[in-house]
């Protein structure tokens, strides 16, 4: 039997995969998309733990790359939640007639690169092979679950569940027990709605993070109405911006100001309710530890007046990193939900995880009886879900070989060597620093264009170059080094997997310069890509 072949598969049906999908049919390219999961929505098909909400503001978190669909589409709140967020991806593959070449519930196992054809073989789960000319990699940033091996965790005699693969049947906490394990985003989410069902409820904290107030709410109707009146030019502000979201860039240094308008500035950034409001009232947070430290002792306060007992708010104080290297959260009702009688929290860095028993979690200070243990883990954050696939490329150099000291590419998009291999948000571009939405958007239309330039100069094959991918990923370390963020353990670090190489995994240079500079290597023929 002949193998099929296309133009191009598209590997995952999340925010990248459904705009790829879209954007190279445009082109009349050929194109199948595989994704896992058992309908479209990529991470917010996963993540449905309760709680689980946007946390850039709805109005950005979309995409722009449509007028009418922008203008028609209308949150319900200003962060929508998990479900709102699925049912706007599954009305986005409606819309454009995405769902006919999407093969839902179908893994990719390997792509391996045949140099005598210059064609990707792609191998999945249901026994399938195919030929494609091109491979668009929409795998998500945050999507390989980590699942620390804590010893006898497989002997826990009630269920498991890690955030990140959260059962589709609604799960009922009502009269148990439960211990979660983790305080970043998912977790921060999840421990106020489970408080409020479960007997009891134990969070074993390893590291305090910085958490911010949502002021989650109905959106301001005028205030919408007005930004989708003037969408395409809100589209350009979004695309330009620093982080993908609307903002005043930040002129003054922290240390540049008086106490007291400092102090005011958060104060009325942290009434606002956004992730990046304090982090971008002054342009040297991120860059100078004596401004951070300004920043991380206003919410260091703001958390310890939340928390009735002092005790405990000192053990959820942050401190011995700054504020924003480690990603911070936005939640709703997180730090009162330590007041409560049936939530404690257990610092595991004071009395750290001995083993998961049948019956519970035992730390060094004693058993926590437990019917249901919730993982709020994390991610093999940036390169996980790639490495997650076997991938080959010239001279059968695999992926995990080439990246071994850690990820370079060239400009996040491609890797020497693996010639037509093109990964959406990769590690080396904003990606993580930035409303990922707008930063797919940018990466989808720039592999678009150069797809299109090759066949109208009746080229087949772009490959990153060696020497230009060097220059590039040294030029996304510098400018990681020239911050706060490599002297925090985090997952922009690769810090929070054993053996994962300690590299800076995303690009700070901010998402609008990345654009003009991606924009740049396009206009001038794309130097540092070999296209033959
Ligand atoms: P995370 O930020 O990596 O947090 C994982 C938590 O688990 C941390 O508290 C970590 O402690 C702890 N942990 C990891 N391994 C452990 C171990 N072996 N023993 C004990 N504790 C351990 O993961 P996340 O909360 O899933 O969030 C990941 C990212 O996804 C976020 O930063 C955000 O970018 C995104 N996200 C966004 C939203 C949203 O939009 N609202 C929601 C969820 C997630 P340490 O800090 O000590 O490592």
């Amino acid at each position: 039997m002949s193998t099929r072949h296309v133009d191009a598969v598209v590997v995952g049906a999340g925010f990248a995969g459904l705009y790829a999908l879209h954007k190279l049919r445009q082109q009349g390219l050929d194109v199948q998309v595989f994704e896992a999961g058992s309908d479209v929505g990529g991470t917010w098909f996963w993540n449905r733990y309760p709680g689980a909400r946007c946390d850039i503001q709805s109005v950005f978190y979309n995409y722009t790359f449509d007028d009418d669909l922008a203008r028609e589409w209308v949150w319900s709140e200003k962060y929508a939640s998990q479900p709102e967020i699925l049912r706007y991806l599954q009305h986005v593959a409606d819309r454009f007639d995405l769902r006919r070449d999407i093969a839902l519930e179908t893994r990719v196992t390997e792509l391996r690169f045949d140099e005598d054809n210059s064609r990707w073989s792609v191998r999945t789960d249901a026994g399938e092979t195919l030929e494609a000319t091109y491979v668009v990699l929409g795998v998500g940033l945050l999507s390989s679950a980590n699942m620390p091996d804590i010893p006898g965790r497989d002997d826990f005699a009630g269920p498991i569940l890690h955030t990140g693969h959260w059962p589709h049947e609604p799960v009922d906490f009502t009269g148990k027990r439960v211990g979660i394990i983790g305080t970043g985003s998912s977790g921060i989410q999840t421990i106020p709605i489970v408080a409020e069902q479960a007997e009891h409820l134990t969070v074993f904290q390893r590291t305090p993070n910085f958490s911010l107030p949502a002021h989650n709410s109905a959106p301001d109707a005028e205030e919408v109405a007005a930004l989708r009146a003037r969408h395409p030019e809100v589209r350009e502000q979004l695309r330009n911006s620093s982080y993908g979201i609307l903002h005043d860039p930040p002129t003054q240094g922290a240390l540049d100001v008086s106490d007291e308008e400092r102090v005011a500035t958060y104060a009325s950034r942290w009434d606002d309710g956004t992730l990046t409001g304090i982090l971008q009232s002054y342009n040297d947070l991120v860059r100078n530890q004596a401004s951070n430290d300004t920043a991380s002792e206003f919410v260091r306060s703001k958390i310890a007046e939340m928390v009735d007992d002092p005790e405990v708010a000192e053990d959820l104080v942050p401190r011995g990193y700054a504020f924003g290297t480690k990603r911070p959260c936005l939640d709703t009702g997180y730090y009162a939900t330590y007041n409560r009688d049936n939530v404690e929290l257990v610092s595991i860095r004071r009395t750290p995880i001995e083993r998961i028993t049948p019956s519970g979690v035992r730390t060094s200070a004693g058993e926590h009886p437990l019917d249901v243990l919730i993982f709020a883990t994390g991610y093999d954050a940036m390169t996980g879900s790639l490495l997650a696939m076997e991938i080959f490329g010239r001279d059968g150099l695999s992926l995990r070989e080439a990246w071994a000291d850690g990820p370079s590419s060239m400009l996040g998009i491609a890797v020497a060597g693996f010639p037509n291999l093109f990964t959406i948000t990769g590690p080396g571009s904003p990606s993580a620093l930035s409303n990922a939405v707008i930063s797919i958007e940018q990466h989808v239309e720039w592999v678009s264009d150069l797809l299109a330039h090759l066949r109208s100069e009746g080229l087949q094959v772009a490959e990153a170059d060696e020497v230009a991918q060097k220059e590039w990923t040294a030029h996304v370390q510098a400018a990681g080094n020239a911050t706060l963020y490599p002297q925090t353990d985090s997952w922009y670090m690769g810090a929070n997997i054993p053996g994962k190489p300690r590299v800076f995994l995303p690009y700070i240079g901010g998402v609008g310069a990345y654009r003009a500079h991606c924009d740049r290597v396009a206009d001038d023929g794309y130097p540092g890509f070999a296209l033959s």
